[in-house]
């Protein structure tokens, strides 16, 4: 059955963006969705995700005009399960950048306070500031190396990015093919779950969609031990093993409440009954620089289809526009001028850390710093990687492995926006931007390794009891499983809000 109703009250949605700037297009036409189970569901959807009834430009003038001919899956799913979309949300361009500030249609404000001018976080910051907003009951966003973990951790929202391959990429606008994936932001961990146990399937149009007996054998080896010693009280936490390592409380986390509220929450888990463990991810240190090679190496590969002939922007060198022999001229300045400045950078260290000369040095040097990376969380947990051995018998456990990891999920609250320069690009000159590129620092292991990674906003509660209370603003908690464990994290996500 199809029902039919008027998009919710747009113009009042629109009213209240004003100030926040999070949706970049709203869903005005009277929409027509199934019946079934999300009916009532609003979902924002971030602008990096195809949709067929609006447009689809990546916070970028090279796709200013693109409208997408199809939905991708998660839309399609979510609207045949019910659910409204109400718009497209604000990003970064591309999804390169860490405060959402980096996009076509201007920066997003934080919600939490607009007067004070803060950053939302990115790349899916649009997203995380419509829920925080309260203008949708979730939305989409995509996580390359921590897009969805940072902005939920600035916004005081809930955000999940899934094991790699559980949410299907097809009509995802690519960034970096082995790193992207699709997750969901909301208040409460309940509908996080709630919208992901719809969207947790299967796509054969992915070629790096996983196997459903695969996702279910993984997700049961992670619930086992949880459930055994488990008793009928779903706040009971004993037998759960969390690792806390000590490689993510690094120099530049100097703030002490965030220290605080870490440590409040694992008094609050030890209480459930769960043992708490220090653990060691040696390799952390390189994770960072190795992010930033591998997503710009593959970030100049995915963005090399803009190329001003095919679709999209296409701007013609001047006085040469009846020539028909300049395509590599077309090329250069269609690019030049729809790129910004941010995206022009990773293009530049992308295609020269794939450059015969440098390909060695820093290209393969960072997979091998991956994989280090990806063997440092397999050694400290519990349940062995499915995806990585073959075996998956209780005896690859490691029996002082641990079941989840909990630390903070970014180095600082919400900054504050810098000030845009005449050609609307946050100003470079005077600013240190480095510094964007460090607030991913606690979130791009996950990324690196695949794993689920979910952030909580740390309960106003639990923040009460910090000695130091800092400047008010939301603080994130992030609880990170092996691979397929997303229920796992999602239980003890649910714990912790
Ligand atoms: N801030 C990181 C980057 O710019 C992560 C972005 C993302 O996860 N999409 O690459």
């Amino acid at each position: 059955m199809l029902l039919r109703r008027f998009a919710s009250n747009v113009s009042a949605l629109r009213a209240k963006d004003v100030s926040i700037n999070a949706f970049v297009a709203f869903n005005d036409s009277e929409s027509v969705s199934s019946n079934g189970p999300l009916n009532g569901c609003t979902i924002a959807v971030k602008d990096n995700i195809c949709t067929s009834h609006l447009p689809t430009t990546a916070s970028s003038a090279i796709l200013k005009d693109f409208h997408s001919p199809f939905d991708a899956t998660v839309v399609q799913i979510l609207t045949k399960n019910g659910a409204e979309i109400i718009g497209k949300t604000n990003c970064d361009e591309f999804g390169m950048g860490s405060l959402n500030i980096h996009s076509v249609h201007g920066p997003v404000v934080n919600p939490f306070n607009v007067e004070e001018r803060r950053a939302a976080g990115g790349s899916s910051g649009g997203s995380a500031a419509a829920v925080a907003a309260g203008l949708c009951h979730a939305a989409l966003g995509t996580d390359t190396g921590g897009s969805i973990r940072l902005p939920a951790s600035y916004c005081g929202v809930v955000g999940l990015k899934p094991s790699y391959g559980l949410v299907s990429r097809h009509g995802i606008i690519s960034y970096a093919d082995s790193l992207d994936t699709v997750g969901v932001l909301a208040k409460d961990v309940s509908t996080v779950e709630n919208v992901f146990g719809h969207i947790n399937k299967h796509d054969y149009r992915d070629p790096t969609s996983i196997d459903e007996r695969v996702r279910e054998r993984a997700r049961n080896l992670s619930l086992e031990q949880y459930e055994s010693n488990r008793h009928s009280n779903t706040q009971d936490l004993k037998g759960l093993r969390i690792g806390v390592p000590q490689e993510y409380f690094p120099s530049e986390l100097s703030s002490n409440p965030i220290i605080s509220s870490i440590r409040n929450i694992l008094s609050l888990l030890r209480s459930r009954g769960a043992t708490v463990l220090p653990v060691s991810l040696p390799s952390t240190k390189y994770a960072l620089s190795a992010y930033y090679v591998i997503a710009s190496a593959e970030g100049s590969s995915c963005l090399s289809r803009y190329d001003g002939i095919e679709y999209g922007l296409r701007v013609k060198p001047p006085g040469e526009e009846n020539n028909i022999d300049t395509s590599a001229k077309i090329y250069a300045h269609t690019r030049s001028h729809g790129f910004g400045r941010e995206v022009r950078k990773r293009i530049l260290l992308g295609t020269y850390a794939l450059s015969a000369d440098a390909f060695d040095n820093y290209f393969l040097q960072a997979q091998r710093v991956r994989q280090m990376v990806r063997d440092d969380f397999d050694s400290v947990f519990f349940v062995s990687n499915i995806l990585a051995s073959s075996s998956t018998t209780p005896k690859s456990r490691k029996t002082d492995g641990v079941d989840v990891l909990i630390h903070p999920s970014a180095i600082r609250t919400a900054p504050r926006l810098p000030i845009a320069d005449d050609a609307g690009e946050p100003e470079s000159a005077s600013r240190d931007t480095l510094q964007d590129y460090v607030q991913d620092v606690l979130t791009v292991p996950a990324s690196l390794a695949g794993l689920p990674a979910l952030s909580v906003p740390v309960p106003q509660a639990v923040r009460n009891q910090n000695v130091e209370k800092g400047d008010g603003w939301p603080i994130g908690v992030s609880v990170v499983g092996q691979w397929g464990s997303d229920e796992l994290v999602l239980k003890v996500g649910r714990i912790i809000e």
